[in-house]
């Protein structure tokens, strides 16, 4: 399968489409999910086009994996999470629905479970908010 350029995330990394962004650096773009399984939800894409990690080099998926932890670290503050997920799909099958390579963080509280994928959207003001918790975290 190949790389679209017209997808959404594509148009993000480009500025065409807007995002609530927490982290940026030569390497990786991270902002919050628009429809997020719970409060806190963040993803972290790499800024070299790849649908995902089946087609991304070694050298750019270990470049990568470093801001996921980065990120990962001050998602949890932010949320005082007790714990993270840290999901990935590959491809429809495996629920993969938009086809550049991302890392969904997923801050966990005790007993608390998640919504299900990409249902439904945020209020851009609660959007708003956590992206400026994770940044504050994120120093
Ligand atoms: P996937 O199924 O490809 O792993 O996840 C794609 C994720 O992107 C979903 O969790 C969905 O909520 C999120 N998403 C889809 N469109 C947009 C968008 O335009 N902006 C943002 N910030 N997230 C999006």
């Amino acid at each position: 399968m190949s790389y679209d350029t017209n997808n959404i995330f594509a148009k993000i990394l480009r500025g065409e489409i807007p995002c609530h962004k927490v982290f940026e650096d030569d390497v990786a773009l991270a902002f919050m999910d628009v429809m997020p399984q719970v409060d806190g939800h963040t993803l972290v894409l790499p800024k070299a086009a790849s649908r995902n990690i089946l087609d991304m080099t070694p050298q750019n998926l270990a470049a990568l994996i470093t801001r996921v932890q980065h990120v990962a670290k001050s998602v949890k503050l932010a949320f005082k999470a007790d714990g993270l997920q840290i999901r990935q799909y590959n491809e429809p099958a495996a629920g993969q629905t938009v086809f550049h390579t991302h890392f969904h963080i997923l801050p966990m509280l005790e007993g608390v479970g998640l919504k299900r994928h990409a249902g439904e959207m945020e209020k851009p003001e609660i959007l708003k908010a956590n992206a400026e918790k994770v940044r504050a975290a994120l120093g």
